[in-house]
């Protein structure tokens, strides 16, 4: 007889084993299906993020900015370094031990909670079966009350771009180079793109970035994009913007590019190229044509605003479902799903969701921003508020950037912030709290904030929106 389960979930990344857990922490009988290898051939869960995304990039971008520090930045406070290097090898089998442990970690997790691992493909079908391939081969049908489906996304390729081994790579190939190429294009200014540029300029690449839309950041708040460009440039990127990829040729060891701007046809020479041009929805080989669960005309499973797909008993979540692609919209959505099946009342909150650019310094934001309040047609006030001003700021000798704050002119109800500067991430994580509790710049304004601390500079925007920031002066006094 089949195994029969309360939830088999389809996809071991951040969507797919952080619902796996918390569908087995309500005590329901649950299987995790995830077919990924490492390089070693090992099965391992913990998705794009742990293997080949959140986690290995930050773990470069941790590294090169401290070899970046040590090299351009401590003479400030006194320190000076002969002979500073970068082992990219050490760097590189550093990532490698993090992925390891994180993922270790995952496989320890569903043991601790009594989740049920498969290695191996899994397969939607009708009436809430999945079938079930292992690696070896062996295919079984497993029953389930409920199904999730958590199987993320891939780099979208191009086909002016297509990937040529180790020449011409998407952002997994960008995370395994040996050392730092020295001409190193990138196609794409969005945050992958920017993030594994990032990494290697920092060690040494020279880098173009070749982005097609003329706005930089065009989803950031524009002030925020503004200094973003500006400070990217400063440490040596160069950003070409209304600059569309039409063509690439491998020569010899270089990869020749071909782009339009305004002025017309350019060519450009490069040691490696990273096309980092989006990533879509992946659901090869997952629906069988009668399980019923739809697409939308993206390619994107269609669910509502709980998860649920067309089939009942289906919900899918995460990467391949629409919203944005982030790591921690994927697990939120997991636990929402995990605990409705469980016959809880969870919801989530689509309109507070952060997203950060692990770029130096940070670019954060969370809700709307003056952009799309100003386009709207919207009445606001707007805190801003410079980390120059920040005495945290000035001891770290980190002070490029400001927070900015906004907020309803009428009710004073925090509507947004954008933070570009040190710790960007975790400060608009503050806020992110004090909007889901619905608070208002003066609520904010209201609590004490420990000194000396980056965190300070949220709050003076917060009083900034009403024109009573302490530690700067005011355009507006109230
Ligand atoms: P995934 O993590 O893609 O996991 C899907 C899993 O499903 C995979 O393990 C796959 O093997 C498995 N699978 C697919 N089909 C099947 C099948 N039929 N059978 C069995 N298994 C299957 N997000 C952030 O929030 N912060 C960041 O800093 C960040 N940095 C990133 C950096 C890079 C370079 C990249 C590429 C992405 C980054 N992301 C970041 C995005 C983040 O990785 C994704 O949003 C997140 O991993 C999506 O989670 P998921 O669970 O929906 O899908
Ligand atoms: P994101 O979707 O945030 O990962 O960003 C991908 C970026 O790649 C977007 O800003 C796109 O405008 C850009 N892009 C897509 N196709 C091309 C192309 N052919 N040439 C240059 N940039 C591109």
């Amino acid at each position: 007889m089949a195994d029969k389960f309360d939830v088999v979930v389809i996809g071991g990344g951040p969507g797919g084993y952080v619902a796996a857990i918390r569908a087995a922490q309500l005590g329901l009988k649950t299987a995790c299906i995830d077919k990924w290898l490492n390089k070693e051939g090992k099965g391992v869960f913990g998705g794009t993020c742990l293997n080949v995304g959140c986690i290995p990039s930050k773990a470069l971008l941790d590294s090169t900015h401290k070899y970046e520090e040590a090299k351009d930045h401590f003479d400030v406070h006194g320190i000076s370094i002969k002979d500073i290097n970068i082992d990219v090898n050490a760097m590189q089998s550093r990532k490698e031990q993090i992925v390891k442990g994180l993922t270790t970690g995952v496989a320890g997790l569903f043991k601790a909670n009594g989740v049920t691992p498969l290695e191996g493909v899994g397969k939607l079908l009708a009436g809430k079966k999945v079938e079930f391939t292992n690696h070896a081969g062996k295919t079984e049908v497993l029953e389930a009350e409920n199904v999730i489906l958590a199987t993320g996304s891939v780099p979208i390729e191009i086909p002016p771009a297509p990937l040529a081994e180790g020449l011409i790579v998407d952002s997994t190939g960008a995370l395994e180079f040996t050392e730092a190429p020295k001409r190193l294009g990138v196609i794409g200014a969005g945050v992958i793109g920017l993030e594994l540029g990032t990494v290697w300029n920092r060690i040494g690449s020279k880098v173009t970035v070749i982005e097609a839309q003329d706005k930089f950041l065009s989803l950031v708040d524009q002030q925020v994009a503004k200094e973003a460009s500006k400070l990217l440039k400063k440490q040596g990127m160069d950003i070409l913007l209304g600059a569309r990829l039409t063509g690439t040729e491998i020569k010899g060891k270089e990869v020749v590019v071909n782009y339009t701007d305004a002025e017309g046809e350019k060519t450009a020479t490069f040691d490696k190229l990273i096309v980092a041009v989006g990533r879509r929805p992946y659901t090869q080989n997952l629906l069988s044509g009668d399980c019923g669960v739809n697409l939308d005309e993206r390619g994107f499973i269609f669910v509502n605003d709980k998860c649920s797909t067309d089939a009942p008993g289906v919900y899918a979540i995460g990467d391949v479902v629409r919203g944005p692609m982030l790591a921690h919209k994927s697990s939120e959505e997991g636990v929402m799903v995990a605990e409705r099946i469980a016959g809880h009342k969870a919801q989530m909150n689509y309109d507070i969701i952060p997203s950060v650019i692990y770029t130096h310094p940070e670019i954060a934001f969370v809700g709307k921003n003056e952009d799309e309040l100003k386009a709207a047609g919207e009445k606001y006030n707007v805190g801003t508020f410079p980390f120059a001003a920040s005495g945290r700021a000035m001891a770290a000798n980190d002070t490029a950037g400001f927070v900015k704050i906004i907020a309803d002119a009428e009710t004073d109800r925090i509507l947004g912030a954008s933070v570009i500067g040190p710790s960007a991430g975790d400060l608009v994580q503050q806020v992110v709290i004090a909007m889901e509790f619905g608070s208002s710049a003066e609520d904010l304004g209201m609590m004490v904030f420990s000194h000396p601390s980056l965190s300070e500079t949220v709050h003076e925007a917060a009083l900034g929106v009403n024109g009573h920031a302490i530690h700067k002066a005011n355009r507006k006094r109230r």
